[in-house]
C-alpha cells in the first residue's frame, strides 16, 4: 500500500520541482513528490499526517566519517568541545591538561581488573598552547595500568611509560621521526602516524581492528546519524576483514537498522594488487544498506598535528614539513590498477603538497586508462590552491572539503600551523564551485561530531571558535550547503542517482526537521532541530532510537 505523507514543507533538492506539500512512498521507494491530488493518482493510500507539521529534507548525506567513533565513546572523551554521545548524553569539554588528567583519574578509579588498558580519545593539545602531553603527565594517572589517548586528528597518541613499557619501547636508540624522545633519550609518549601508534595499539585498548567497528558500535554510530538526519554515511577507513564484512552486513541488514553505510577498504597491510582484487570482490557483496568497493588511500597527516605535507614555505611557525603515510610508488600502482578495474579512490591529504602529488599521480595514471566518471575523489584536500582546483576539474576529481575546521581548528591555523593568508583559503568551498569541481563537506566523525547541518553551518559563515569570520571570500550560500549535504555527498559515493533528492524512483530518505533550514537564516543553520529520519520508508524518532 502506498503510503502519502503532508508536510509542512518538502524540501525536495530536486531543480525540477524544488518544492512539494505530500511525498507519495511505496515499499521504501519515492512515488513522487507534489499535492495529494497530483500523488493520489498512484492510487490506494494511507495519508499520513506524522509529519504535517515538519519540514522533510532528503536524508542527509555524511560523505566522510567513521562508524568507529561508535566504538570509541565506550572510551573516556577528552575533547575540548561539549559533546553529545549516541545516547543524547552531553559529555563537558576539558579546558586544561589537568582537566583532562582528573576525568582520566577518575575513569581508572572506576577500573577494578588491573590488566586492563585505560583508553581515551579525542586529546587535542592545539587548545593547550600546543604543550604537548607527555608520559610523565599520564604517569600521574596511574604507573601500572598501561594508558593510551588517540588525538582527535586520529594521527597521533600519547601513551604512559607502562604502555612503552609492554610495547618493548622504553629504551634509547630509538630513530624515526614518528617517535619524538625526551632529553633522557627514551620515548616521550607521543606517538605520531600509523607506523609508531600500530605496536601501542593492542596494549592500550586502541587496536587497528577497531577501524572495522563491532556489532555494538555499529548500532550507536547509527543511533547518532539518525540524530544528525543522516540517512546515509561514508565510513571512510574500514580493513574491511571478512568477519567483520559479514557482521557489517548482517546488522546494517535488520529490520531496525536506521542507515545506509558506504564502507572504503583503506589501502594497508596489503599489496595494491591484492587491495584492488579484494575490492573488486567486495564491490560483489554489496547489500543495500552496506555499499562496499571504494578504496581509501590516506597521503599524508593533518594540518593542526604539523603531520600534513606542504609544499614550500611550509608551516607558519617553522615545524618541520609533515609525514608521508603512502610512498609515490605505492600511490602510482594503486591508481592505475584502481582505473583500470573501475574501482574509485578516494584520497585523504591535508597539506598541499599531498594534494599535488595526488593530482600528478593521478594525471599520469589517466593517461594509460582513460575513464570518463572515474569520481576519484580528494578527500579533506584543506589547503588546495586554486590552480589546484583548476586541475582537479581538469582531471575529473571531486573533492570532500573539512569546513569544520574553521570552526575547531581556524584560530590556530590563522595563528600557529599555515598563517593567515593560507587559513583563509583553507576548505575554499567557493573556489571549488566557482571552479567546477564537484563537492561535499564533511565532518571526518569522530574528528569532529557528526551533523552535516553543523558542518553547512561552517561552510556558510566560516566562524572559528573564537568568533573570527575566515576567509569572507570563501562563504557560500545556503542553498548550496544544503545541496553539499545532500546530492553534492551522493555524487562522491556514486549514489546521486539513488539518494540524495526527494524524487520519483528514489530511495524514501528524509531528515525530518522541526524547522526549516531554507527559512532560519545562514547564522541559524546548526541550530535546526532535528525530529528524526525516514530510511528506506522506514520511521526514526531521534528521541526514542
Ligand atoms: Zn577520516
Amino acid at each position: 500500500m502506498t503510503t502519502i505523507y503532508e508536510a509542512r514543507k518538502v524540501v525536495t533538492m530536486n531543480p525540477s520541482r524544488p518544492l512539494a506539500t505530500h511525498v507519495a512512498v511505496w515499499d521504501g521507494r519515492i512515488l513522487g513528490a507534489g499535492s495529494l491530488d497530483e500523488l493520489a493518482g498512484w492510487g490506494a493510500y494511507n495519508l499520513d499526517r506524522t509529519f504535517a507539521d515538519k519540514v522533510l529534507m532528503p536524508g542527509l548525506v555524511e560523505g566522510h566519517s567513521h562508524v568507529a567513533e561508535g566504538v570509541q565513546w565506550r572510551f573516556v572523551y577528552c575533547g575540548y568541545f561539549d559533546r553529545t554521545d549516541p545516547d543524547g548524553t552531553t559529555w563537558p569539554g576539558l579546558r586544561s591538561i589537568e582537566e583532562v588528567l582528573a576525568r582520566l583519574s577518575a575513569a581508572n578509579a572506576g577500573l577494578s581488573d588491573p590488566k586492563r588498558p585505560l583508553t581515551g580519545w579525542a586529546l587535542d593539545p592545539i587548545y593547550f598552547d600546543n604543550r604537548r602531553i607527555t608520559r610523565e603527565d599520564l604517569d600521574r594517572v596511574t604507573t601500572t595500568r598501561p594508558i593510551g589517548i588517540m588525538h582527535a586528528s586520529g594521527h597521533i597518541m600519547n601513551v604512559n611509560t607502562r604502555a612503552l613499557e609492554l610495547a618493548g619501547l622504553l629504551r634509547a636508540g630509538i630513530n624515526h621521526p614518528g617517535i619524538p624522545l625526551g632529553s633522557d633519550g627514551l620515548p616521550t609518549g607521543e606517538m605520531k602516524g600509523p607506523e609508531a601508534m600500530t605496536p601501542l595499539g593492542p596494549h592500550v585498548g586502541l587496536d587497528r581492528s577497531l577501524l572495522a567497528s563491532d556489532e555494538p558500535g555499529l548500532r550507536a554510530f547509527a543511533r547518532l546519524c539518525v540524530r544528525k538526519g543522516v540517512t546515509t554515511a561514508a565510513d571512510l577507513a574500514n580493513l574491511l576483514p571478512r568477519p567483520a564484512v559479514e557482521m557489517m552486513l548482517r546488522v546494517c541488514g535488520e529490520g531496525n537498522f536506521p542507515a545506509r553505510i558506504v564502507s572504503l577498504r583503506i589501502a594497508r597491510d596489503i599489496s595494491p594488487a591484492e587491495l584492488i582484487d579484494r575490492v573488486v570482490e567486495l564491490r560483489k557483496s554489496s547489500s543495500d544498506r552496506l555499499r562496499l568497493g571504494i578504496v581509501k588511500v590516506i597521503v599524508d597527516g593533518s594540518i593542526q598535528g604539523f603531520s600534513a605535507r606542504l609544499k614550500p614555505p611550509g608551516y607558519y611557525n617553522g615545524a618541520p614539513n609533515g609525514l608521508w603515510y603512502v610512498a609515490p610508488e605505492q600511490l602510482r600502482e594503486i591508481f592505475e590498477r584502481a582505473l583500470a578495474a573501475g574501482i574509485q579512490v578516494h584520497s585523504h591529504t591535508n597539506g598541499d603538497q599531498a594534494t599535488e602529488l595526488v593530482l600528478d599521480t593521478l594525471e599520469l595514471a589517466l593517461r594509460k586508462s582513460p575513464s570518463p566518471d572515474h569520481r576519484f575523489t580528494l578527500q579533506h584536500c584543506q589547503l588546495a590552491n586554486a590552480a589546484q582546483f583548476r586541475r582537479m576539474r581538469s582531471l575529473g576529481m571531486c573533492v570532500n572539503l573539512f569546513p569544520n575546521h574553521h570552526f575547531y581548528w581556524g584560530d590556530q591555523h590563522y595563528a600557529l600551523t599555515v598563517g593567515p593568508e593560507r587559513a583563509e583559503r583553507m576548505n575554499a568551498c567557493a573556489t571549488a564551485l566557482a571552479s567546477g569541481v564537484p563537492m561535499a563537506i564533511h565532518s571526518d566523525a569522530p574528528v569532529t561530531p557528526l551533523g552535516p547541518l553543523f558542518t553547512a553551518w561552517c561552510a556558510v559563515n566560516r566562524v572559528t571558535a573564537s568568533g573570527r569570520v575566515l576567509g569572507m571570500q570563501e562563504r557560500i550560500s545556503v542553498a548550496d550547503a544544503l545541496r553539499t549535504i545532500t546530492l553534492g555527498a551522493a555524487y562522491t559515493l556514486g549514489l546521486d542517482g539513488e539518494v540524495g533528492s526527494i524524487e520519483c524512483g528514489k530511495h524514501a530518505d528524509f531528515a525530518v526537521l522541526e524547522d526549516d533550514p531554507t527559512e532560519i537564516g545562514g547564522e541559524r543553520l546548526k541550530d535546526v532541530r532535528i525530529w528524526g529520519t525516514v530510511q528506506g520508508g522506514r520511521i526514526f524518532a531521534a528521541a526514542t532510537i
